[in-house]
């Protein structure tokens, strides 16, 4: 996505985040001060809906008694025309009838009242004595009716009957709009509906408790209608039709007959409709305002952003060309440095040579093998800085990856008062996969420092391997060493490229700062990670994990470990070699194939002690090459047996199968770290002649070169 896209959409997230929390606060807030003032409004609506509704009961009151009180002063003879004068004058009254207990209707106009048996024994009976009263509705010729009666004074048997239209007090109250279709509604004592705006529910005598008896829906509207059944008066909530509504109820005042009245509003026609109507609307605005803002915004942002960008890209750029250049300068100064150091080697073997000849060559040689070092170094990091580092994971022995890492070390220690302590746990895997050449790079480095930063005391290496969950191993090597240490707030800074600390301390030692950087990146390129503890002074312990993977269950066990930790006697054995007297083999050519330098380095020099002519190559098929073509002649060949790509085993194979008389009778001498005593047999079967374990014992070296020799000898003679 581009900086400015990426911008305008963080902004308008941003933006809509802040709107959609002032529209939810702002509601809430809103509607919960509109909710209690509209409580307020209803409940002041409906006093004024209960003064308008008991001052019309009371108008009816005064005009029944006003009607009987003429009753009483004109003869019974008269009511008839007195009732059609005051009927005249009071047309909203569907009938008027002047009833006796005894005798039932003695006089009558318009809708006639119910007989006496149809009305409520309580209604006649409080009639009778003398209460004014209103019946509830009921069904009459002209529809729903109420009926009005009051006693006829001085007339104790007698009382006036007045029969209003069921829909009076509906028609009364009609003209009160509460919202858009709020309205006011007036209940008997029974809850049933006898005044709303709705005819039908006055003419079917709605009443919701019942109807709630058969219906769940109406179970909110009956439990407010219960509540107002009882003479309550507050305020209800409840939901008809999936609408909320809020219901404002009280008892009629001027009712006897525990009439009550209320005011429903829906709620959605309420403000909050237009609050949120508003809130919306201001939301909307402030989106397409934010949009607005954010792609401003992004206008000015974007040119620093891809400023920035144009810079990180050069620098990007620029750091590919200085790898690429140190890659390939380094790369072509590899071959010349091969050659100093490869001559130098040849020439030092020259017998001839002045000891001061001999030093200078030595000089030379020790100068070009560092200047390697850190040419490849200095590849190292280039193709790590250009992601163009590859790890070559193949199966391979530990055996011999250890054996090479232990003899390349304890070379390094020449004639310092190091004990070099190896600790490598017995149940290490035999066979992992992983990237030999680079586990062995990280090892050497660490084994190296500690060995560089030491000047006396202990270089400790101790190994583990154990089982990962994934089913791989994790092997761990911790290299210790009783040096210099390094101070902590140099700690950080020993794994950065280029970074040498305590230059002062140092400055008799020759090094890069570039060992632990790549160290680092290996290790984390192979899964792994790298940490450090040290105390200034005292000494300093470096920890490596590298994940490698799983071949089979074979261990290292005992006896082999034995064996690689026997390079001190080996190596004491060498220095002390004065008392083996060694033949002279002047004439004897040998071959030494080994895939690791320092391997053949050790092997030469044990070799041209003997005065042999020795040449080395460092794999499998340089050797045939060079049997195929028969020259020069060989009298020996030594066969490194774990070599990346074709080993020893199979290079003697294919050396045999050449079938020519050369081929098939030089005796070619099997070198292994692998070497268990049950193995001599095996390497006898594959072609071998002979099999030395590694690191070389002089002695046995000696014995088999006598026997071999002697052979070669006795079969050319
Ligand atoms: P160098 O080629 O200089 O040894 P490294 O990257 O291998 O470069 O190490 C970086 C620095 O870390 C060294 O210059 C040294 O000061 C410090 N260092 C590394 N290993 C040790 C150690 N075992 N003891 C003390 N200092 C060490």
């Amino acid at each position: 996505m581009s900086i400015r896209l990426r911008t305008i959409f963080l902004v308008i997230l941003t933006n809509l985040l802040i709107i959609l929390f002032s529209v939810i606060a702002g509601t809430y807030y809103v509607r919960e001060n509109i909710l209690s003032s509209q409580e307020t409004d209803l409940s002041v609506v409906a006093d004024i809906a209960d003064h308008f509704i008991s001052s019309e009961i009371e108008s009816l009151k005064l005009k029944a008694s006003i009607i009987v009180n003429l009753l009483s002063i004109y003869n019974e003879a008269d009511w008839d025309v007195l009732l059609l004068r005051e009927k005249n004058l009071n047309p909203e009254f569907l009938g008027m009838s002047v009833m006796s207990a005894e005798r039932g209707i003695i006089s009558s106009l318009g809708e006639e009242s119910a007989p006496l048996s149809i009305m409520e024994d309580r209604f006649i009976r409080q009639a009778f004595s003398g209460e004014s009263l209103f019946t509830s509705t009921y069904p009459s010729n002209s529809g729903m009716v109420f009926y009005f009666a009051t006693a006829v004074p001085a007339n104790e048997n007698m009382i006036f009957v007045l029969t209003l239209p069921g829909m009076y007090f509906s028609d009364l109250v009609s003209t009160f709009t509460i919202w858009e279709t709020g309205h006011i509604f007036m209940t008997d004592n029974e809850g049933n509906i006898i005044a709303n705006i709705r005819e039908a529910w006055v003419q079917n005598r709605l009443n919701f408790i019942r109807m709630a008896e058969t219906d769940d829906s109406f179970q909110d509207v009956a439990a407010v209608l219960r509540r107002i059944v009882n003479g309550e008066s507050g305020i209800g909530y409840f939901s008809t039709d999936g609408v909320p509504r809020l219901c404002s109820f009280r008892p009629i005042t001027s009712s006897k007959q525990g009439w009550s009245m209320g005011i429903i509003a829906p709620l959605p026609e309420s403000p909050f409709r237009d609050i949120d109507r508003g809130l919306l609307a201001v939301g909307f605005v402030a989106i397409i305002l934010s949009i607005i803002a954010a792609i401003i915004a992004s206008a000015f942002i974007k040119k620093p952003f891809e400023e920035i960008a144009a810079l990180k890209e050069e620098a990007e750029k620029n750091s590919r060309y200085k790898s690429t250049f140190l890659a390939n300068m380094s790369h072509e100064m590899r071959t010349p440095l091969n050659v100093v150091v490869g001559l130098t080697n040849l020439r030092m073997e020259d017998s001839d040579l002045s000891i001061e000849v001999h030093e200078d060559l030595q000089k030379i040689n020790a100068a070009g093998e560092h200047l390697l070092g850190i040419v490849n170094d200095v590849i190292d990091i280039s193709k790590i800085e250009a992601g163009k580092l590859d790890l070559m994971p193949v199966n391979y022995y530990s055996a011999s990856l250890l054996n090479d890492i232990i003899t390349f070390n304890i070379i390094r220690l020449g004639s310092k008062a190091l004990q070099f302590i190896i600790d490598i746990d017995e149940n290490f895997p035999e066979e992992l996969i992983g990237d030999e050449l680079r586990v062995k790079q990280v090892l050497n480095n660490l084994l190296s420092n500690a060995i560089k930063y030491t000047k006396e005391g202990v270089v400790k290496l101790i190994t583990e391997c154990r089982q990962t969950e994934d089913g791989n191993f994790m092997l761990t090597a911790t290299v210790s060493d009783t040096g210099i240490g390094i101070r902590d707030e140099d700690l950080k800074k020993i794994f950065s490229e280029y970074n040498q600390v305590d230059t002062k301390a140092n400055r008799n030692i020759e090094g890069t700062g570039l060992g632990l950087a790549i160290t680092k990146n290996l290790v984390e390129m192979m899964g792994g990670n790298i940490s450090v503890e040290s105390v200034y002074g005292v000494g300093t312990s470096f920890s490596v994990s590298i994940k490698q993977g799983y071949v089979n269950d074979m261990v290292l066990g005992r006896e082999m470990i034995e064996n690689l930790k026997s390079f001190r006697y080996s190596n004491e054995k060498q220095q002390n070699s004065t008392k083996l007297v060694r033949a002279d083999y002047s004439s004897v050519r040998a071959l030494v194939v080994d895939d690791f330098q320092t391997n053949l380095d050790v092997a030469v020099g044990l070799l041209s002690k003997y005065k042999m002519l020795v040449d080395c190559v460092t794999s499998g098929q340089e050797a045939i090459d060079l049997i195929k073509s028969g020259l020069p002649f060989y009298n020996l060949i030594f066969m490194d047996h774990m070599m990346p790509k074709m080993d020893g085993i199979e290079a003697t194979k294919i050396i045999r199968s050449l079938n020519t008389d050369y081929a098939l009778n030089v005796p070619i001498i099997a070198l292994t770290a692998n070497a268990l005593t049950g193995n001599e047999k095996m390497f006898l079967e594959e072609g071998f002649n002979a099999f030395i374990s590694k690191p070389i014992d002089i002695y046995r070296l000696d014995s088999i070169l006598k026997q071999l020799i002697k052979n070669d000898r006795e079969k050319s003679s």
